[in-house]
């Protein structure tokens, strides 16, 4: 009856092997088809921005006698090539965040002047629609420091800000807040904009999913701003979570770990000193 127990507990361990073979093989078929799909992605979202550019040179071509028309080809050009190069951007930065090249070595970080810079990109967008930004960083005397990178961080609370500013009405209030904590310190960026359904809350972090694609692309919007969000935030070991209700409003939070001060009273170590 020991040979038995043994036959069947090495069945047992075979099947698990098969298993997990066939796990892995899902797994990296399906890793493929994100990969194919994210290509196919890229190409159609290239596609909208490089047709504009040969539409609208073709115009401006028709319209060389008439130099007022001439002005306005070039300014809509000029929007459709910052759309292009963003577009770019977003993707060479996203590709870095999931790929297996190593971040910069982590620095110590403060999120405030993070998001006062994040906010300071942001303010004239605002002030077109008659947003008010208001910014709360907190008791200046309480670390808000996180180990990572400044510029990853900045461009992460950007990209909230700025969709609070274009998902939201005229006249409007968007809050950013900076709370810091011993083990997180929190930025919370408020909008009382259109709010997004329960379904696709799941959702908006994908690469290029978007709950309005009409609405995202008038504002020059990529639909890859909140999956670098997540990106950016986990990789600095963070989250991010969002509650919001249609017509209410939403709030994004970003959590990133606290980099812990060394306590003045630290027992100094014999032999250290
Ligand atoms: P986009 O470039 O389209 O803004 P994001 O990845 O930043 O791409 O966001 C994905 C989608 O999530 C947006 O297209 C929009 O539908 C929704 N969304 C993001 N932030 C907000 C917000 N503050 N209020 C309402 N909807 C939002």
């Amino acid at each position: 009856s020991a040979q038995l127990t043994l036959d069947v507990r090495v069945a047992r361990l075979r099947a698990q092997h098969v298993l997990l073979l066939i796990e892995d093989r899902t797994h990296a078929r399906r890793v493929e088809e994100i990969r194919r799909d994210f290509v196919v992605n890229v190409s159609h979202e290239l596609k909208t921005p490089v047709s504009g550019l040969t539409l609208l040179a073709e115009a401006m071509d028709e319209a060389r006698d008439d130099s007022a028309a001439v002005h306005r080809f070039a300014a809509r050009m000029q929007i459709e090539t910052s759309r292009l190069a963003r577009l770019v951007q977003e993707i060479v930065d996203l590709s870095r965040l999931q790929g297996d090249t190593a971040l910069d070595e982590p620095v110590l970080v403060d999120v405030r002047a993070c998001a006062r810079e994040a906010v300071g990109h942001i303010q004239l967008l605002a002030a077109d629609k008659g947003i008010v930004i208001l910014t709360t960083l907190g008791d200046p005397t309480v670390p808000a420091e996180v180990y990572g990178d400044a510029n990853l961080i900045t461009t992460a609370l950007r990209n909230l800000v700025e969709n609070a500013v274009n998902y939201s009405g005229d006249d409007t209030r968007v809050s950013v807040t900076v709370q810091p904590g011993t083990d997180f310190v929190a930025v919370v960026v408020k909008d009382q904009g259109t709010g997004i359904p329960p379904a696709e809350l799941d959702r908006i972090f994908e690469r290029f999913y978007r709950v309005d694609a009409a609405r995202s692309r008038r504002t020059g919007g990529t639909g890859l701003g909140l999956a670098i969000v997540k990106h950016v935030t986990s990789n600095h070991g963070g989250e991010v979570t969002v509650w919001s209700e249609p017509g209410q409003g939403s709030t994004f939070t970003v959590r990133l770990p606290a980099a812990r001060p060394v306590p003045p009273d630290s027992p100094v170590i014999p032999g250290k000193i």
